[in-house]
């Protein structure tokens, strides 16, 4: 059931789901592990509303804080999981920030070639209206110049930064420009033109002065104090370094404190403070083992090589040398040369993944259309039931207070009274009627009904009884050959073998109504034929006939409900078979069906 909470309880639980997206936003700011909750909590309220777009949207936020964290597995998880419910995002940039989030987050677990595949997606979600994404565009060019800086091709990765900043600085957007003006501080580090480095990173705090963004200080004032301690100013760099790891601490943020304590530990060894300076480097390799993050483990190995070197300590100097070369081996050669092949076989992916999305799309389709079906199967099931007990029982009274007012009538003897109370009796008597086959028509689709082998005569003997007074009264021939035994539902059959002699009988002005029922058999199905004499059947009729509440004739002419056959249909479905009608105005019609032979399944 889709509607177990009630209109109001639905809203105000949407509205707590918003409030907590908002706390979840301000929680972002101050410690992600508070943040977290938030977005857990909305995440579990939203479930229970089955909204799905919004299960997407909060799954993502929740990939983000993860990743922010430095969790990159855990936010990996929950990115997967926001992309299976994409399908239920109409807004493109929802698309684009998951599969953002997503090339970020493999960028962290050190896979480029994922991380660069999930960027060109997102930015295929992108492509409907470039002119409207701008901003967005610049983020992921951003992120593509960062993939290229850590594949260390750093004039591919100056171009991109050099065409996206114009774009940047025409629309303002803030936070584009201190992710440009950082990207352009870590390549002139790297190129040793520290000058030109620093001032990069002092123009990113500076925008970041309005931004207010803690994780942005941090990273800054941690790239700062590489650059000093490479120009030799040792102690700001380690205050530096000290203000960055105070901020991701208060934040949680493990991914960074790694950075952070392995760059004091390299300071502190750089100072003279060798033991102290190990033990932090030691602690940023736990840290990164402990998140599998298998860059920072590597930078790790080296400095730790390094700095064992420096003090000459040559035992540990190799083995961590070793176990350097061994992962860096592992990440760059090994991936290097799976990465030509992956981009190869990379539109060969993007179809797959396109064509299992259909496939999803279709699957969900039919899910869906099966939990429609039976949901207005219930409907009709609680239909029955209302039309079982709940109107019966009041026609029942309805009935009886007439036939008591219709006593008085007699009694008093008012005959325009009299012409009312017929009229009423009958309307009620038609109702009834009504709601009785209404029932029937019901229960053949929603019941289970059994399936057994039924002997077809026993069947039209059940029938022939039922109807010995209509038979008897009206004069009829029921002639009945030989009959098949079949796989079927026997109070099923025997419906539709009254429905259709009663009809026979009902429409059939022949002095002596003549009925025949005949099987004749084919090597998979059994045909049955019910044929009668009498007023028969226009041929436009043919299909309509089997049409719920279709009648052909006035209740002057014949009386009736217009269910019956519609009932049979349903029933002869139910039996996997198929039903018909030939006919000749003025001589009389022949319903058939066929019923699939037991073993012809
Ligand atoms: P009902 O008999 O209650 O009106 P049915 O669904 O059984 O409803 O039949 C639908 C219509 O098909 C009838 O109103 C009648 O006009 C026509 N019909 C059914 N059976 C016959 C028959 N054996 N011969 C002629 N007309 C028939």
């Amino acid at each position: 059931m889709t509607n177990s909470i009630q209109m109001p309880a639905k809203k105000s639980l949407s509205d707590k789901i918003d409030k907590l997206l908002q706390q979840t936003e301000e929680a972002m700011k101050v410690n992600y592990d508070d943040a977290l909750l938030y977005a857990e909590h909305a995440l579990n309220l939203t479930r229970l509303l089955a909204r799905k777009d919004k299960e997407c949207y909060i799954l993502f936020h929740t990939s983000r804080i993860y990743y922010f964290k430095g969790e990159y597995k855990e936010a990996l998880e929950c990115s997967k999981e926001a992309i299976q419910l994409l399908s239920y995002q109409k807004d493109p940039i929802v698309k684009y920030k998951v599969y953002n989030l997503r090339g970020a987050i493999y960028n962290g677990l050190g896979e480029q070639v994922k991380s660069l595949n999930s960027f060109l997606k997102a930015l295929k979600e992108l492509r409907v209206d470039e002119g409207l994404y701008e901003r967005e565009i610049a983020n992921l060019s951003i992120n593509i110049s960062n993939i290229y800086f850590q594949n260390k091709d750093y004039d591919q990765s100056l171009q991109i930064l050099n065409e996206t900043l114009p774009i940047i600085e025409r629309f303002g957007y803030q936070q584009g420009l201190y992710l440009c003006f950082n990207t352009y501080g870590n390549i002139y580090t790297i190129k040793k033109e520290y000058d030109k480095a620093e001032e990069y990173f002092h123009k990113s705090v500076q925008i970041n002065q309005s931004l207010k963004n803690p994780k942005y200080f941090a990273v800054t004032y941690n790239n700062l104090s590489l650059v000093l301690e490479e120009k030799g100013q040792v102690e700001e760099a380690l205050e530096y370094v000290k203000k960055s790891l105070a901020i991701n601490k208060k934040l949680n943020r493990k991914s960074t404190i790694i950075i952070d304590y392995r760059r004091i530990g390299v300071i502190h060894c750089k100072n003279g403070k060798f033991e102290e300076g190990i033990s932090y480097i030691i602690k940023s390799l736990k840290l990164a083992e402990e998140l599998d993050n298998r860059h920072e483990i590597l930078n790790a190995f080296d400095d730790l090589a390094k700095q064992y070197a420096q003090a000459e300590l040559w035992k540990n100097a190799y083995q961590f040398r070793t176990r350097h070369t061994e992962l860096s081996n592992k990440i760059f050669n090994e991936d290097k040369t799976k990465a030509i092949s992956e981009m190869q076989a990379r539109h060969q992916v993007e179809r797959k993944e396109r064509e299992a999305e259909l496939l999803r799309d279709s699957k969900e389709k039919i899910k869906e259309y099966a939990d429609r079906l039976e949901e207005s199967n219930q409907d009709l099931e609680r239909f029955a039931r209302v039309a079982s007990h709940d109107m019966k029982e009041p026609l029942r009274m309805v009935k009886s207070y007439l036939s008591l007012i219709k006593r008085k009538v007699d009694k008093y003897g008012d005959k325009t009274l009299d012409e009312f109370m017929f009229y009423a009796m009958d309307g009620a008597d038609r109702m009834q009627k009504l709601i009785t086959e209404m029932l029937h028509l019901a229960r053949v689709q929603t019941r289970d009904h059994q399936m057994r082998e039924i002997d077809v005569n026993d069947v039209l003997h059940i029938v022939q009884n039922n109807l010995k007074e209509t038979l008897n009264e009206n004069n009829v021939q029921l002639q009945v050959g030989k009959l098949p035994v079949i796989q079927g539902n026997q109070s099923l059959l025997i419906q539709l073998f009254q429905n259709l002699i009663s009809n026979g009988i009902k429409y059939n002005r022949s002095e002596t109504p003549i009925i025949q029922v005949k099987c004749t058999e084919t090597s998979d199905a059994h045909h049955l034929e019910i044929i009668d004499n009498g007023i028969g059947i226009k041929e436009e009729y043919f299909d309509q006939v089997f049409e719920m509440l279709t009648r052909l004739h006035n209740r002057e002419e014949f009386e009736g409900t217009g269910i019956g056959l519609a009932t049979c249909k349903r029933i002869v479905e139910r039996h996997n078979g198929k039903i018909w009608v030939t006919s000749q105005e003025g001589k009389g019609s022949n319903f058939q069906f066929f019923i699939p032979k037991m073993d012809n399944k």
